[in-house]
């Protein structure tokens, strides 16, 4: 990867120009680095303090305990990352990441039966999260108004009450020890620092309400391993679903860089894979459908296993706050992280970045008394479908537990259940579902007319 070339710099032109504007983003993932992206065109530094230490190669880290999981990239957040990092795709495609049409190159197994597969243009990137995490942070390190702090963990808020309550910086704990207590000034902070943010708690400190939270857990784990993709084996991606009633497990094959698979598999209600090498395969062994095992059967395992337990939903409604100091936001997991199995906290991640830099673009052109809160609220909207969309399938099983949703819900749940069935055989209406899936489309595009007639008739 060292001798690895971008050939398209982060433009380094300010969208705006305030003097001396300081932009901290605390936690260095994904949602951190497309946030720091964003900021750049808005302020004259950002800074981005990391707790971890950042590995010289895409690699793993304890801040990042999923990182050796499957990370599918939904069709929308690609595409934002490609508008935030121009040549990302391929320059990712360059690196090793392979590009599978999301329809013709992924063989679903889904509660329905195989769906069919046709070459549809909808084509996606597969690579390790590693991988992408290390092509960001390596595309922000081009530039020299982007500062980097690992090993820096933020400890809470410097904050002013006067003129206006506003955050104006952040408390530090740095590797090196201190007698004075550390901090860094910021005219905003950013948390980005993922599912355990202290953001709550350091509003609580200041004489702030907490945020409401919204939790729906359906007993979700996870256990991963990577294999070397055998020579002959075709570049595609496999996919077995669990089905209520029938199979509390599921799996997946995600071809990535490096000519890996990284193989998951996942069980609901606590069905959990084990982390054993015999107990991996035999859990594989009972997959609703054989094929993910016989493929296995046939690579060589290059990884431990590793496991993954904390998958509920969680949403923090800072949206709902009646106040909030000035000077600070929140995105990423930190605000709302999804069952993991829907794929979609990086594009959540990403739909955050893109409300973040249409808010600071309207601010500039219609400065807002409070425009933080305003992101807040936008970026509540952003996520309200892909939250339905994870918590809908989520309550499918009576073991899932969280406020359920109302009968219209429910009812939209069995008409999601007939565009299943037809895209085992309608490739309009499997293109649709996909679109839905990643993104692209909002979920409307399944009620427009030869859809829905072939719903109601066939
Ligand atoms: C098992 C699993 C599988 C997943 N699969 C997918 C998938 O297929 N597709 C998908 O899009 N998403 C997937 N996700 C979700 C995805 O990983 C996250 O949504 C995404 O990484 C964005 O997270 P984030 O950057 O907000 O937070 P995180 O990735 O959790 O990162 C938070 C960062 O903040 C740092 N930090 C924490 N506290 C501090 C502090 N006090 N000071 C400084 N730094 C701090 C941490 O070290 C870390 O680097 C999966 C998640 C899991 C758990």
């Amino acid at each position: 990867m060292s001798g690895f070339q971008f050939p398209s710099p982060i433009p380094n032109t300010l969208e705006s120009r305030q003097a001396n504007r300081h932009a901290v983003v605390l936690g260095g993932s994904i949602a951190g680095l497309l946030a720091a992206r964003v900021l750049l065109d808005h302020f004259d530094r950002v800074t981005l303090l990391e707790r971890d230490q950042f590995p010289m190669q895409p690699a793993s880290r304890p801040g990042v305990p999923q990182g050796q999981h499957v990370h599918g990239l939904l069709l929308q957040g690609q595409q934002i990352l490609e508008q935030l990092f121009p040549g990302l795709v391929e320059d990712l495609i360059e690196a090793g990441a392979i590009s599978l049409d999301w329809i013709a190159d992924w063989k679903f197994f889904s509660m329905e039966g195989w769906l069919e597969q046709h070459a549809s243009g909808l084509r996606g990137i597969c690579c390790s999260r590693l991988l992408l995490e290390w092509y960001l942070r390596q595309r922000l390190l081009d530039n020299d108004r982007f500062h980097l702090q690992p090993g820096c963990s933020a400890q809470g808020l410097v904050f002013e009450s006067q003129p206006t309550p506003r955050v104006t910086g952040v408390m530090l704990r740095t590797a090196v020890e201190t007698s004075d207590k550390p901090s860094i000034a910021a005219d905003l902070v950013v948390d980005a620092t993922g599912r355990h943010s202290k953001l709550p708690q350091w509003l609580a400190a200041l004489g702030y309400e907490k945020p409401p939270e919204t939790q729906v857990n359906s007993f979700l784990g996870y256990a991963s391993r990577w294999y070397r993709r055998p020579n002959d084996a075709v570049a595609q991606g496999v996919i077995i679903a669990s089905k209520p009633g029938e199979c509390k497990r599921g799996g997946v094959i995600y071809p990535v860089e490096g000519n890996c698979w990284i193989v998951t598999l996942s069980g609901i209600a606590g069905d959990h894979p084990p982390s054993d090498e015999a107990g991996f395969m035999e859990f594989a062994q009972s997959l609703r459908h054989p094929m993910l095992y016989d493929l296995l059967q046939t690579a060589e395992p290059c990884s431990a296993i590793h496991c993954y337990r904390r998958t509920e939903n969680q949403w923090r409604h800072y949206e709902q706050l009646l106040a909030m100091p000035r000077g600070v936001v929140a995105l990423g997991d930190a605000v709302c992280c999804f069952n993991p199995i829907y794929g979609q906290g990086m594009t959540a991640a990403a739909l955050g970045a893109i409300t973040l830099k249409q808010c600071l673009q309207d601010n500039q052109t219609r400065p807002q008394s409070h425009w933080e809160k305003h992101f807040q609220g936008q970026l509540a909207k952003a996520l309200n479908t892909p939250w339905l969309m994870a918590t809908g399938e989520d309550f499918r099983w009576s073991t899932t537990e969280g406020k359920r949703p109302g009968w219209v819900a429910r009812q939209l749940q069995g008409y999601f259940d007939r565009i299943l069935q037809l895209s085992l055989t309608s490739a309009e209406t499997h293109r649709a579902f996909i679109q839905v899936a990643h993104l692209v489309k909002p979920p409307t595009v399944l009620f427009k007319p030869a859809i829905l007639w072939q719903a109601l008739t066939q």
